[in-house]
């Protein structure tokens, strides 16, 4: 019997339509497409496994087919090798690549996935703006008969949402303020399939979000307040989980101005919105049995001369006064509002994400993300997801002193901790707007890197869209 084959096509940017301005990936099948090994090959091949020389051994023949190779190796050790032979296709410049597993390999479906996920993952390219596009197509076929219980179309599309999130993050601030941004989270609840509602400046003065209006004074763009809801027929819960995103547009650090060349790269500072954004395009798009709502406040943090400053006293959405004490801690002035609004629906479980602090940056680097929260066995459960994915958490401290050390000898509380436990102190605000189960993901380190590592570009990582997906994939076994 021939062997059937999935088609991952791999295309580039659509220059002329900004929102559709994504990497696209189609799973098309092909039932003509075969690929004949001479035994010669295969020999030579199921050798190469027994002696376990060699990570993967590319086969070229007159045509263009290709075999791939993998001895057993840990899961992200599996992705890193996925990516290093997507970069060498690339390299080689081939547009069709095969592959079909041996039977020798003995990889696990687990393992096939890994791979592939490393492979798929490679192929985001942010070239856009670039005259001399290095973005090519290819096409991946992979042999149905071999990957029969292989997931690939929940892959292909959690890979498409995982673009999209990282092109919302690498778009600068003057092709991505809050009201594109709104623009293009209506569009992706279209093409995904969920809802969407944008609240306008209007509404957002109508409730009160002193919070996301306070940041706001000093931008021309107004900011905006994206709700997304995904709330399948068949879901399995009855109260939403929420996720919650910063969606700093643009972070100068307002008066409290980042100095030194920290400014550069700020426009990754609503990676945490964009995150909830891909999230749920992923659980969507998967149809995974899931109620979940996604609340993001956008807006750039700048300067003018009715701009926010140190010493103003606000008074958020709940009606708590906050002091400001640096206008660069705008991160948990915009969540808190949010945080606040999660409580009209009740939500089982709330978790915000955002490139909240360079203190959490400066204790996990690039390699993972900062987790607090007030429902350990919520955090137990994504520990162990962020480990099947490679996107680690550490858990740090949310001990009730840290409280102590946001006191405002003239408002209810101060928005800067002091110089310690700059993670703890921030969480620590944060948890003020809470009163359900709650779990906080400092980002600041992972979400956005110089270089490229692996699968994970230079520029967004879409950190911690896999991490959440699986987590939430998990509720639902
Ligand atoms: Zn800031």
């Amino acid at each position: 019997m021939q062997d059937t084959y999935l088609n991952v096509r791999f295309t580039s940017y659509d220059n002329k339509d900004q929102v559709r301005a994504f990497p696209s990936f189609s799973l098309l099948t092909s039932p003509d497409q075969h690929v004949d090994l001479s035994p010669s090959i295969v020999a030579r091949i199921e050798r190469s496994f027994e002696d376990k020389k060699t990570d993967f051994i590319p086969v070229f023949t007159d045509e263009y087919h290709l075999l791939v190779l993998i001895v057993n190796k840990d899961l992200e050790q599996l992705r890193l090798d996925g990516a290093a032979l997507y970069t060498r296709l690339k390299h080689e410049r081939f547009e069709n690549s095969v592959w079909r597993e041996i039977e020798k390999s003995g990889l696990s479906q687990q393992e096939q996935y890994a791979f592939l996920e490393g492979f798929i993952l490679s192929s985001y390219a942010f070239d856009k703006y670039k005259t001399d596009k290095k973005t090519q197509s290819m096409d991946l076929w992979i042999a149905k008969k071999s990957f029969v219980s292989l997931e690939l179309d929940k892959l292909s599309l959690l890979a498409h949402a995982h673009s999209i999130c990282k092109t919302l993050v690498n778009e600068p601030v003057n092709y991505m303020d809050s009201l594109v941004f709104s623009e293009n989270v209506e569009q992706i609840g279209k093409q995904f399939g969920f809802q969407t509602e944008i609240l306008h400046k209007e509404q957002i003065e109508a409730l009160q979000m002193g919070g996301l209006l306070a940041v706001n004074k000093g931008s021309s763009t107004p900011p905006t307040f994206s709700v997304l809801t995904y709330q399948p027929q068949d879901a399995i819960n009855a109260k939403p989980l929420i996720l919650v995103g910063k969606g700093v547009t643009f972070d100068t650090g307002g008066y409290s101005l980042k100095i030194s060349g920290n400014m550069l790269t700020m426009k990754c500072d609503m990676a945490g919105g964009a995150a909830v954004v891909g999230t749920i395009a992923a659980l969507a798009g998967n149809k995974i049995p899931y109620y979940v709502i996604g609340l993001v406040p956008a807006t750039d943090n700048k300067i003018s001369s009715n701009a926010l400053v140190v010493d103003d006293i606000i008074t958020m959405m709940d009606g708590t006064s906050v002091e400001v004490q640096n206008t660069d801690a705008e991160g948990r002035l915009v969540l808190a509002d949010a945080l606040h609004y999660a409580k009209r629906f009740d939500p089982e479980l709330v978790i915000d994400m955002a490139t909240l602090t360079g203190a959490s940056a400066a204790i996990t680097g690039s390699f993972g993300t900062a987790v607090l929260g007030n429902e350990q066995h919520e955090i137990n459960k994504l520990i162990e997801s962020g480990e099947l994915v490679y996107e680690r958490l550490v858990q740090l401290p949310l001990w009730k002193e840290y409280r102590e050390l946001l006191h405002s000898s003239i408002a209810d509380m101060s928005n800067l901790g002091g110089p310690i436990g700059g993670v703890s102190t921030a969480a620590a605000f944060l948890q003020h707007f809470t009163d359900y189960p709650w779990v906080h993901l400092d980002i600041a380190g992972a979400a956005f890197i110089k270089e490229t590592k692996g699968y994970r570009q230079s520029g967004a990582t879409a950190t911690p869209i896999r991490l959440l997906y699986t987590f939430i994939e998990q509720k639902c076994r």
